[in-house]
Order: structure tokens, then sequence, then C-alpha cells
């Protein structure tokens, strides 16, 4: 038997990140990012967050502008933004943070493990050998802020300068 080994579902066990008013995949305003709200990138089909609730370093959620809870209600258009993006994100992230792998996928519903399963998003997950021991790292809460504020300021560059032709 094979395990299938689910690293997002950590959000649901950890409950909801602590959110200001409304969805957390709809940062208010409209600034392309923004450190308080762990924005990476926005342009008008998908944005980019870092999780707030990380399994791993790195760990980057990729969601459509629109709020609808299922692939199926992706736009042609927007299903391929949110594809290319993944690519670039993975990219980055191989670049800046160097893992050994990725876990990259969506839970679909809550009983699928989504933590918001109203508003449809893919976990890019990076993996470094032997990195099972971080759940020990995340269960001391004080460390995170700090450890987010830089994958964020290294990040921040690269996205900020992709050049993506706007479909
Ligand atoms: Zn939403």
């Amino acid at each position: 038997m094979n395990n299938l080994w689910t690293p997002w579902r950590i959000e649901h066990v950890l409950g909801k990140a602590p959110q200001p008013d409304g969805c957390l995949f709809e940062p208010a305003g409209d600034c392309k990012s923004d450190k308080k709200t762990l924005l990476l990138y926005r342009d008008h089909h998908l944005v980019v967050l870092l999780n707030r609730f990380p399994y791993t370093n790195g760990h980057l959620l990729v969601a459509p502008i629109r709020h609808i809870s299922c692939i199926t209600e992706l736009t042609t258009a927007e299903n391929c933004a949110l594809m290319e993006m993944v690519k670039h994100a993975t990219a980055i992230l191989k670049n800046r943070l160097k893992p050994n792998g990725f876990n990259i996928g969506c839970n679909i519903g809550a009983i699928a493990g989504a933590g918001i399963a109203d508003h449809l998003h893919y976990h890019i997950v990076p993996r470094w050998n032997g990195d099972h021991n971080f759940i020990c790292v995340l269960a001391d809460i004080r460390t995170i802020p700090e450890h987010i504020d830089t994958t964020f300021d290294r990040l921040l560059p690269d996205f900020l300068n992709l050049h993506i032709t706007p479909a």
C-alpha cells in the first residue's frame, strides 16, 4: 500500500490564518504585492501568496482572482494563467531556495482537506531531504513571523521581475 502524501492538510490541522476582513485570497486594494498580507504577485487573473502556516519554507499559494471553489469553474484563460504561474513560481523557488523536490496540488472541498474550501487555490510546497521534522519547528509559533518575512523578501524581487503577457 502506498500513502498519499498531503502536506497542505496542515492548513486544515492548524486552523485558518488570522484574516482581516473577507477572503484570504482577495487581499484588499489593487497593489501588485503587499508584505502585510504576504501577497507576492497579483494580476487580473490571479494572486500568489506565501502561506502563513507553511509546511515548509517557501510554501506558496496560487489562486484565481475570482471567488470560485473548483477547477471546473475556471475559464480557459484563467486555467492557463494559473498553470503558467505555478510553473513560474516553481522556477523561482527552485532558483532561490534550492529544494530537492516539490509537492504541487489542490484540495477541492473541506472533505479533501481544504482549509478555505470556497476559494480554489494551488499549493506549491518545496521539499528538502529530511524536512519531515519541520513540523517540530512549526510548533514554535514565535519563530514563524521572522521566517516568513525573510522568505518574502527573498522571493519578491523575482515576482516583481516576472513579465507575463496578459491573456
Ligand atoms: Zn475568495
